[in-house]
C-alpha cells in the first residue's frame, strides 16, 4: 500500500465563549492522508503560520511511501538523516516551529490510517488502553465582565451542572481591568487580591471537590508568579500553568520550588525540551499538545519519560473535537494521563463535524468515550463541514 495524497481542509465558525469569555470566529484545519488502496486517515493540524507549507513538505516526502512507517517519517522530517542524504529530507534539522507543527498534524492522520489498515483502534498501536473513557477538563478562560461576581457564579454553576468536575481559567483574564502595565510581567497586589476573590466565588459554587486550574500563559516574572501562587493557596488549585516564559526552565524551577500550587507546563514543547524540563526538576505535571509535540508517538515517548519520574500528564488542546479524540487515544494509552483539555464546548458545530458510530463525542459527564472501531473511529460529517467551509476551501 502506498500514500497517494496529503490534503488539508479549513473550517471556520463561531465560538460563543472564546478567550476571556468573548465570542469570536475560530478556524480549524483537518488533515487527510490517502492511499492507493482507498483507505485514508484523518487528523488535525494547528492553523498556524507556515503550517501548510510544512504539510506540503511532508507530502513531498510521503508520496509513494509505506503509510505504516510513521516513526521514520517523523524522524526524517524533524531531525533529517545521515549520509547518504535523502534529497527530500530536512536540510536544517528543525526540531520545533512550523515543520514540527505540520509533522504533528500529518502524524495524527497517519495513526488513524495505520489503525484502519491493521483493523484496530489507535490506542492499540501505542500499547493498549488503560481506560475506556477519557476525562476532559474544560477551558473556561473568563467572563465578559470580570468585575461582576454574578457572572463568575453563573459560569461555575453552568460548568458543574453540565457535568464537569475539572476546568481552567486564564490568570490574566480574571481581573484584567487591574493590569497596570501589560509589558512588565508584574501583577500588583490589587490584581492579586481581585484574582483571589473572583476565584473564591468559583470555588464556593463548584464545591470542595472541583479540580480548578489556572493558566498563567507565560505572562509573569518569577517574583509575581510566586506571590500569586502563595495568595491563591487556600483555593487548593489543581495546577498553575506556564507561570513564567516557556523554555526558561531555571526560572520555572525557581517558581516551582516556592509555589504551593503544582506547576504544569509543556503545551508548545517538543520531546527534547520535555526531557530537559523534567531533568531540571522544573515541572509537576507535563502538558504536551498533539498540534506541537510531533504526534502521538512523540507524545507517548514524553508521557513515558514523565511516568518514569512519577510525573503525571494532562494533555493541552486548543484543537477541535478531532484533535480531542486523537488526544483521547493517546491519553488512553498512557498510564500517567489525568485529563485532556477542551475549549469549544459552546461551539457545538465543532463537535458535530466528527461522527462516531454509536457514541457522541462527549458523554453526559463530559468524558470522551472510546470505542473499538479501527483508527480513531471517526468520520467527517460532510454536510456540517460544507456549512462551515472556510473561504476558498474545498471539501475532502
Ligand atoms: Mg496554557
Amino acid at each position: 500500500m502506498k500514500i497517494t495524497d496529503v490534503r488539508t481542509m479549513r473550517l471556520t465558525g463561531p465560538d460563543p465563549h472564546g478567550i476571556g469569555g468573548i465570542g469570536r470566529d475560530v478556524t480549524i484545519e483537518l488533515v487527510r492522508v490517502d492511499t492507493d488502496a482507498g483507505l485514508y486517515g484523518i487528523g488535525e493540524a494547528g492553523n498556524f503560520l507556515g503550517d501548510r507549507q510544512g504539510i506540503a513538505y511532508c507530502r513531498e516526502w510521503l508520496m509513494g511511501r509505506d503509510p505504516l512507517a510513521i516513526n521514520p517519517f517523523v524522524r526524517a522530517m524533524i531531525t533529517g538523516g545521515l549520509p547518504p542524504y535523502d534529497p527530500q529530507m530536512s536540510a536544517t534539522a528543525t526540531v520545533d516551529g512550523p515543520v514540527a507543527w505540520s509533522v504533528s498534524g500529518v502524524e495524527t492522520a497517519l495513526c488513524d490510517l495505520a489503525g484502519k489498515i491493521l483493523g484496530t483502534p489507535v490506542y492499540n498501536l501505542l500499547g493498549g488502553a488503560f481506560r475506556d473513557r477519557i476525562r476532559v477538563y474544560l477551558d473556561r478562560s473568563g467572563v465578559t465582565d470580570p468585575t461582576d461576581l454574578g457572572q463568575w457564579r453563573a459560569l461555575a454553576e453552568r460548568v458543574t451542572a453540565e457535568g464537569f468536575a475539572d476546568f481552567k481559567f486564564d490568570a490574566e483574564w480574571i481581573a484584567p481591568e487591574l493590569s497596570r502595565d501589560p509589558w512588565n510581567r508584574q501583577m500588583r497586589n490589587e490584581q492579586v487580591r481581585a484574582t483571589f476573590e473572583r476565584l473564591a466565588v468559583v470555588r464556593e459554587v463548584a464545591g470542595p471537590d472541583a479540580e480548578i486550574a489556572l493558566d498563567g500563559h507565560m505572562s509573569f516574572d518569577v517574583e509575581t508568579a510566586i506571590r500569586l501562587a502563595r495568595a491563591l493557596e487556600p483555593l487548593r488549585l489543581k495546577w498553575f500553568e506556564d507561570p513564567v516564559p516557556i523554555i526558561n526552565f531555571d526560572a520555572q524551577k525557581r517558581v516551582r520550588d516556592e509555589s504551593p500550587i503544582p506547576i504544569c507546563a509543556g503545551e508548545m514543547l517538543v520531546p527534547d525540551q520535555f526531557r530537559e524540563m523534567i531533568d531540571r526538576n522544573a515541572v509537576d505535571i507535563i502538558h504536551p499538545d498533539l498540534l506541537f509535540v510531533g504526534g502521538l508517538h512523540e507524545g507517548k515517548k514524553v508521557a513515558d519519560y514523565a511516568d518514569m519520574h512519577a510525573i503525571p500528564m494532562a494533555i493541552h488542546n486548543n484543537g477541535s473535537a478531532m484533535n480531542t479524540i486523537a488526544e483521547a487515544h493517546l491519553g488512553a494509552a498512557c498510564a500517567n494521563f489525568i485529563g485532556v483539555e477542551y475549549h469549544f464546548w459552546d461551539a457545538k458545530w465543532i463537535a458535530q463535524v466528527v461522527r462516531r458510530e454509536g457514541v457522541e463525542t462527549f458523554d453526559s459527564e463530559g468524558f470522551v468515550p472510546l470505542t473499538d472501531a479501527p483508527g480513531y473511529g471517526v468520520e467527517i460529517d460532510l454536510d456540517i463541514a460544507r456549512r462551515y467551509l472556510a473561504p476558498g476551501e474545498s471539501l475532502f
